[in-house]
């Protein structure tokens, strides 16, 4: 295509951006020779109790946070908890790995956020939690959620796997609200390797979630962040091994300290892919606010398009990686049933869905190029 020159190397979708000071960190907890949940750990803990100002717990990854939250929060067998059917399998496997199971629900068009107008027509009086995924870091209509959640005395166990730092009606996301979960995987907007916080104003909740991380032990985080362990112990409830690593931590400790970095970066990026888009008829931007929003991931949809793969590969001859947030989770087997009420907005989005790369390593030229080629071979 003239005047467009593929870049040497592949512009990739998504990355971890690692430096010199995560690596000491690491060598750090290597050279001290104690691995597990310990000193690091306690300090991330802190910093994100600190971040949020309430209460963070850290664990294994983002999916054992939301499993934990539901545990914690007595959510199990027999429950049904409300949630938007295009997200990641994580949020659905988090709620069946309870027992519970989970209810797909439709989603607003503008943001890809749970659609509670929709999810109310899915109460049944086996309802017991709402879980709004936080698309791309946006919370959507968040304050009309729990305003839902309270009318019909559910829990909210919030996805916020994709938003880390975002602002809401001038508060951060995590600093308020019911249960809020976090993921620091290799590509969000931090990381600690693998790993992920819950974030809660509930004693009783945080409390249970710690124990559930280690095994269900009564009280052995204290143990561990004074470098002891316990040794003898009566376990009541089932728990699993979902604490986080002090290597983890030790990554995760210095990518905090570059969020400010990393979210200015992801924004500026994302809001100059709107501004490329902006007079284009075939492509339809999320309406989001990249001044309070850090993104996870930049999606947007492609009007009438016909093979998404196709559009794809057609990216990648240009060195341009793209993905598809998200399969929706009532199509698997594991989830689908043929009751279920259907899912016009869940139905178009998944046809017309593409996301374009970002990540903080990504530059205004890297954007620019993936613009100009997305409008010519749309
Ligand atoms: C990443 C992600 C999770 C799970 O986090 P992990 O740390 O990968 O387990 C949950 N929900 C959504 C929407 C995610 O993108």
């Amino acid at each position: 295509m003239e005047g467009l020159s593929s870049p040497k190397e592949i512009i990739r979708l998504s990355k971890s951006c690692i430096g010199v000071e995560e690596k000491n960190a690491v060598m750090g907890v290597l050279e001290r020779e104690f691995l597990g949940m310990g000193k690091e750990t306690h300090m991330f803990e802190t910093a994100l109790t600190d971040y949020f100002g309430r209460p963070a717990v850290c664990v294994a990854n983002g999916t054992s946070g939301l499993q934990l939250a539901l545990q914690a929060c007595g959510i199990g067998a027999g429950d049904e908890v409300l949630v938007q059917s295009c997200t990641y399998i994580a949020s659905f496997q988090a709620i069946s790995a309870t027992g519970a199971k989970p209810i797909a629900c439709d989603i607003d068009m503008s943001t890809l956020t749970l659609d509670w107008m929709d999810a109310e027509r899915r109460l049944t009086n086996k309802t017991k939690a709402i879980m709004p995924v936080h698309y791309g870091g946006c919370a959507g209509r968040l304050d009309e959620i729990y305003k839902f959640a309270k009318k019909y005395g559910l829990r909210v166990i919030e996805d916020a796997a994709h938003a880390f730092g975002t602002i809401y009606k001038d508060r951060r996301i995590g600093s308020f609200g019911d249960v809020v979960c976090f993921s620091f995987d290799g590509i969000k907007n931090i990381t600690s390797g693998e790993g992920g916080c819950v974030v809660s104003n509930d004693l009783k909740v945080v409390e249970r979630i710690k124990d559930l991380r280690l095994l269900g032990v009564a009280k052995d985080t204290d143990s561990r962040f004074s470098g002891r362990r316990t040794w003898e112990f009566n376990v009541k409830t089932q728990g699993w091994r979902y604490h986080m690593s002090n290597i983890m931590a030790a990554i995760g400790n210095e990518q905090l300290k570059k969020f400010p970095k990393f979210a200015a970066l992801r924004q500026s990026l994302a809001l100059r892919y709107d501004e490329i888009f902006s007079n284009n008829n075939s492509v339809i931007c999320r309406s989001v606010n990249y001044t309070e929003v850090v993104p996870h991931i930049y999606s947007l949809r492609i009007v009438g398009l016909k093979s998404r793969s196709a559009l794809q590969k057609k990216l990648l001859k240009f060195g341009i990686e793209t993905g598809f947030h998200y399969q929706p989770n009532h199509t698997h087997d594991l989830y689908f049933d043929e009751k279920i009420l259907p899912l016009p907005a869940t139905d178009v989005v998944s046809r017309e869905i593409l996301t374009l790369p970002l990540h903080a390593d990504l530059t205004e030229v890297d954007v620019d190029f993936v613009g100009e080629v997305l409008k010519r071979v749309i």
